[in-house]
């Protein structure tokens, strides 16, 4: 079921909203996601509101530098990032972009994740 749901950091700097239904999380391979944790889900850009001006956060970028991952100064908790866009081949392939956020469904409050179905991406093959 659809429902606005409350998003923020550890510190509460970074506060953000998304209405949607939050039905499972994505568990990524990648370097960054395995070092990290987070369960993400993505969300449209129409889904999210970012109530914190994304040029107070931090910025880390890597790899083909597409990725946008948006860091708390203060407690450093990554609560959502812009994926990465295709490359010319997966492009070629037929993948189209996303415009859209991923959340850290781990900054969500009151929502219990352990009963959400986790969805294995392989990003490591990207
Ligand atoms: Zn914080």
């Amino acid at each position: 079921m659809t429902a606005v749901y409350q998003g923020a950091c550890h510190c509460g700097f970074v506060t953000f909203e998304v209405c949607t239904e939050i039905d499972h999380v994505r568990v990524c391979n990648c370097s960054i996601c395995t070092t990290r944790g987070t369960l993400n889900f993505r969300v449209t850009p129409e889904q999210i509101e970012i109530h914190t001006p994304l040029n107070q956060l931090r910025l880390y970028q890597w790899g083909s530098m597409t990725a946008k991952d948006y860091f708390c100064p203060h407690c450093g908790i990554l609560p959502f990032r812009k994926p990465s866009q295709p490359t010319e081949k997966e492009r070629a392939a037929g993948i189209q972009p996303f415009e859209g956020w991923a959340i850290n469904v781990r900054c969500i409050q009151g929502i219990d994740i352990e009963r959400l179905p986790v969805v294995q991406i392989n990003g490591a093959a990207l």
